[in-house]
């Protein structure tokens, strides 16, 4: 049996993975007749939101855009635990594994928010997922990957650790979100 790993990356997926601007704009002009940006969709129904995500992780997947600088870092990361968290809802799940799959990416696992955690922000039910994960008791290190300083921030505030170490991902730069001496 291979030794467990002592060391988890946890990589967000939307816009730190990968780019799905342009797939959601055909998609969302296809189902609503209108070109839509990211944030104007987040906006729209539930319903006719599930609608859009489909189609662009489906028809229009070979528009989705996999951050060159991410795969690199998963690329080297070898004998870590490399897991993708995403608050994306578990209709989405399957979508993401066959993408991560032709890839070919270093991902060994992907958690997706299951629907009864709906209620509560993304960054609250990644926080609760850690927890649950007791990912600080099972490693010695956890780096987080993410395109938000905010999110970056509530995860740094909320579980203050010397264990972790979080990374800003900025389009295809992944630069350390915190200076050696913990400040802003
Ligand atoms: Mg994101």
């Amino acid at each position: 049996m291979g030794k467990a790993a002592k060391n988890l990356l946890l990589v967000d997926l939307d816009d730190t993975l990968i780019f799905t601007e342009e797939s959601i704009s055909r998609a969302s002009k296809e189902v609503t007749g209108k070109k839509k940006d990211l944030r104007a969709v987040a906006k729209l129904p539930r319903e006719l939101k599930a609608q859009i995500y489909d189609l662009a992780h489906s028809k229009y997947a070979h528009h989705i855009v996999i951050n060159p600088a991410m795969a690199q870092v998963l690329g080297r990361s070898q004998g870590t635990r490399n897991v993708v968290i995403t608050a994306r809802p578990t209709s989405l799940h399957k979508h993401t594994l066959s993408l991560i799959d032709s890839y070919g990416l270093n991902v060994h696992e992907v958690v997706s928010r299951p629907d009864k955690h709906l209620g509560i922000t993304g960054m609250e039910w990644k926080l609760k997922k850690l927890k649950e994960m007791q990912a600080l008791k099972k490693y010695d290190s956890i780096s987080i990957f993410d395109d938000k300083m905010e999110n970056i921030r509530y995860l740094r505030d909320n579980l203050k650790s010397d264990k972790m170490s979080y990374f800003l991902v900025a389009n295809d730069a992944v630069i350390p979100a915190f200076n050696p001496y913990g400040k802003d």
